[in-house]
This record gives C-alpha cells, sequence and structure tokens, in this order.
C-alpha cells in the first residue's frame, strides 16, 4: 500500500496533494484507449523523454496493445530550479525513425521550448509522421506554438512533482503529483 500524504516538504519548499494516483490511472486509461483506435494496425515508435516521462510511459505502454517500439531520448531545460532556463539539451543516439510513425512521450508540457526543438530535430530522419502524448500540459506558460495530439490533462502555470516529476531530481518516485503551495 503506497501512502498519499495530503502534504510534503523537500528543502523547506511544501508541495500539496494535486492529482491522486487514482485520477493519474485513469487519465492514462483513457490516452492509451485513444492511441490503440488510432494506430490500430500500425506499428508506432514511442520515444520517450528521459527522465520524467518514465514512470508515464511504463504505465501508458503496459496499456497499448500495439506492435510497437520503444525510444528514448535525454532532453533537459530545467536543471534544478523550478523555471525553465530557455535552453533546451538534446541528446539523441542514432534513431532507428526513417518512414515510421512517431508518438513522443512527455511527462509535462510548460514553455514548448523542448518538444519544439525535438520535433524539428526528428524531422530530419524523415519519419513518417510525428505526435506527442503529454500527461500534462500548462497552456499558460507556452513561448511557441506546439500541437500535441495526446493531453492527459490541462493545469495550471504551477511546479509540479512526482510521478516522474522532480524538484532537484526528488519527488520522482512519488505515485501521485504535487504542486508547490502558494
Ligand atoms: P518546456 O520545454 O515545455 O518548457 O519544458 C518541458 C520540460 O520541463 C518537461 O519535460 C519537464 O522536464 C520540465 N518541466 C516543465 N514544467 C515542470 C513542472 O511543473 N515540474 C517539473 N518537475 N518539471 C517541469
Amino acid at each position: 500500500m503506497f501512502t498519499q500524504p495530503p502534504m510534503l516538504w523537500y528543502n523547506q519548499k511544501k508541495f500539496e496533494l494535486f492529482i491522486p494516483k487514482s485520477q493519474i490511472n485513469l487519465i492514462v486509461e483513457e490516452l492509451a484507449c485513444r492511441i490503440n483506435k488510432d494506430y490500430q494496425g500500425k506499428k508506432p515508435v514511442f520515444l520517450l523523454v528521459l527522465k520524467g516521462s518514465i514512470f508515464f510511459a511504463s504505465d501508458l505502454l503496459r496499456k497499448v496493445s500495439l506492435d510497437c517500439v520503444v525510444e528514448t531520448v535525454s532532453a533537459n531545460s530545467y536543471g534544478a530550479y523550478m523555471k525553465s532556463s530557455g535552453e533546451v539539451n538534446l541528446i539523441l543516439t542514432k534513431l532507428d525513425i526513417t518512414g515510421k510513425e512517431v508518438i513522443i512521450v512527455e511527462d509535462i508540457i510548460d514553455t514548448g521550448l523542448t518538444i519544439s526543438k525535438l520535433i524539428e530535430n526528428l524531422k530530419l530522419f524523415n519519419p513518417e509522421s510525428v505526435e506527442v502524448v503529454a500527461l500534462l500540459s500548462k497552456p499558460g506558460m507556452r513561448k511557441v506554438k506546439v500541437n500535441v495530439k495526446y493531453i492527459g490533462k490541462e493545469i495550471p502555470s504551477r511546479f509540479v512533482i512526482g510521478y516522474g516529476l522532480d524538484y532537484s531530481e526528488h519527488g520522482r518516485n512519488l505515485p501521485s503529483i504535487y504542486a508547490l503551495s502558494e
């Protein structure tokens, strides 16, 4: 049985329960259903954006009933802070996505800079298509327009942790999502 305290502290910052695990499960289930339907008969490549998407991706992909391939990419724009630095570092390994249908798996879309830079780079490999599935989106924070086909939940412009999302590498393993108290 996992514990789900209503609030917790990291580095003297207070975080409050924001999206309980039970709600995350429903969101992930619905996203998987939509992907299974839209990609029926296709063999997509799921590209996981590390590290934040690992918990989401592991739950999502176990609900995906398609014959698919899993690849990873490292991206970093937050570093140890609670705000996007505006600079995106991408580590792309050799990817076999030419002519393939790619679905990028992201934890959260904030300014949109990471995902737009990633999509721009992926297009150099000439994939058949590129779509994005993101657990969360903060539309109020966008700096660039991005087309995210599958969004689990839109949230206000608050800093969140848990379920893969970290605060200076802490909090990733929380089963629920917590928001920094205002
Ligand atoms: P963007 O490039 O869209 O501004 O940011 C994308 C990345 O920033 C996400 O993949 C995530 O790693 C990080 N990020 C954005 N918002 C949050 C947040 O509220 N909490 C945490 N922990 N990371 C965030």
